[in-house]
């Protein structure tokens, strides 16, 4: 290589480029039209970072067995990740992104720990060398501690925090908040607890307040993702892939990565706004999220007694549908679980020749993924003009013959807008009670993921169609 070209500008104009790639990812990710072309940028992003890091660390310092144990490692990474984004399922989508943060959050507790074994374990009072001595040098000594804390601190918040979502929404654990007794100051005092070792750290940087921080801070992340309920986890997951972010950013300090701090930089705003969002839609505060709940106290248990349910027959439906003028669908979480939507855009095209109104009313957080059922109905082609959002289709309730809710619960409750109590209550819903008949598609009486009881199953315009959705949509199709 020339003079003006050496290994380290090609990294870091590599960097560069993939930084760019990385934004352009973001954006094209922001809209459904261009979601295929973001994706794209991110992997030729991501490549180029890899091939650029690697090239380098070749370059500088990685050969012999070192080299060797990267590229196996690399290559059982690779296969288990692509083994496992082709094998998992769209409702398990919100998993695997739980885990994949935990991971995240690990590496940036190893590469602090690593930080501090290189530099601070090797101080013994005697003459300073190596990394360290390097850093005494520029007087970064205390600025590498505090880097070794902060990024030991982010990380294990977000390790823990990210396996307790995970355990949460794959059902391992109960989704009810946990309320431990004055939960607000235990958060409180982790954080005080932080700030006084992080400043003693940095005075005398002793092993047993790494140990101390580590602790504390694993314990806060399991703590604030445990107190937040069920129906607010869609903000949980999105602000843990925001710490994921500054956590991989607190890992670029340490490591002396640009690339890693612009990326973890992108990630933990990104995450951060959309969880803004997401609080805004669901009229949550965000502030009390991200705080694990702070403010939010426990109600009451809901065992309130509202009455006898009423059921209706797969042939019932196919006959209130044939004298229908107006049909709202309004899919949820069980549409997802029983695959029923060719069922549910065959039923539409079928009502729509017919002459019948058919539209759909999507719930920011219905299912377990954000847009998770505008990306099913797309995949049935359901034409996208008939599919709107809750503030477009709320007002029509009023004036519609027959809702069908297929698989959808928390989204359709009425007690988030009518029962101050509820765990839910505030939540922006679906007002599908206001129609004039009501169908709800589920297997069971049971809640939905916030495990709260829904009174719509006992209104008077309700009527409920038991068994798997599909199964009955295909039911009504051959009665139609
Ligand atoms: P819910 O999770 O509230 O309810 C889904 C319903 O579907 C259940 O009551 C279940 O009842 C029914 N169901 C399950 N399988 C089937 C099946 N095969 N056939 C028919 N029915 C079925 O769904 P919603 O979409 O209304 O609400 C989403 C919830 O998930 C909200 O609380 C939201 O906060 C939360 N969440 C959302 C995320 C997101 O980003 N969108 C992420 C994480 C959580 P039964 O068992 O009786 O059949």
């Amino acid at each position: 290589m020339s003079e003006l070209m050496t290994v380290e500008t090609a990294a870091a104009a590599a960097y560069i480029v993939a930084a760019l790639l990385f934004v352009l990812a973001l954006a094209g990710l922001s809209r459904h039209e261009t979601a295929k072309a973001g994706n794209t940028f991110g992997i030729g992003g991501m490549a180029v970072a890899l091939a650029a890091t690697i090239g380098l660390a070749i370059h500088q310092h990685i050969s012999g067995l070192g080299l060797v144990l990267t590229i196996a490692a690399m290559a059982v990474g690779a296969a288990i990740g692509l083994w496992r984004a082709r094998v998992v399922e769209m409702t398990a989508m919100p998993v695997l992104i739980a885990l994949l943060h935990s991971f995240v959050g690990l590496a940036a507790v190893l590469v602090g720990w690593n930080g501090f074994l290189h530099v601070e374990a090797t101080l013994d009072g005697g003459p300073l060398s190596g990394e360290a001595g390097a850093l005494a040098a520029q007087e970064l000594l205390g600025i590498h501690s505090a880097e070794v804390f902060v990024g030991v601190f982010i990380g294990a918040v977000t390790f823990t925090g990210s396996i307790v979502a995970f355990l949460k929404l794959s059902a391992r654990i109960k989704s009810s908040p946990l309320m431990l007794p004055g939960k607000n100051y235990l958060n409180l005092a982790a954080l005080a607890a932080f700030a006084v070792l992080t400043t003693w750290f940095v005075i005398d940087p002793a092993l047993w307040l790494l140990i101390a921080v580590t602790v504390v801070a694993l314990a806060l992340g399991w703590h604030l993702v445990a107190s937040i309920g069920g129906g607010d986890m869609p903000v949980v997951v999105s602000m843990l892939n925001s710490y994921s972010g500054w956590a991989a950013a607190a890992s670029g300090f340490l490591l002396e990565n640009d690339l890693l701090i612009i990326t973890g930089a992108l990630v933990g705003s990104s995450g951060a706004y959309l969880s803004y969002v997401m609080c805004t839609a669901m009229n949550r505060s965000f502030l009390s999220v991200i705080a694990g709940g702070f403010g939010i106290e426990a109600g009451p248990a809901d065992d309130k007694d509202y009455g006898e349910h009423r059921e209706i027959t797969a042939e019932g439906v196919a006959e209130l549908l044939g004298t229908a003028e107006s049909v709202i669908i309004t899919p949820g979480y069980g549409m997802a679980v029983a695959q029923a939507q060719y069922g549910v855009a065959e039923l539409t095209r079928k009502l729509r020749d017919r002459g019948v109104d058919v539209c759909f009313g999507i719930h920011p957080v219905a299912g377990r993924l954000p847009g998770h059922m505008n990306v099913l109905l797309a995949e049935a082609k359901v034409p996208y003009d008939i599919v709107l959002e809750l503030d477009e289709i709320n007002d029509d309730f009023a004036r519609t013959a027959v809702v069908l809710v297929i698989g959808a619960n928390d989204t359709v409750n009425p007690a988030a807008a009518e029962d101050p109590g509820s765990p839910i209550a505030g939540m922006p819903v679906l007002q599908v009670w206001n129609a004039e008949n009501v169908i709800v598609f589920k297997r069971s009486m049971a809640s939905g993921y916030a495990g709260v009881q829904n009174p719509l199953f006992y209104r008077d315009n309700s009527a409920m169609l038991f068994g798997d959705a599909k199964d009955r949509v295909e039911d009504i199709l051959r009665a139609l």
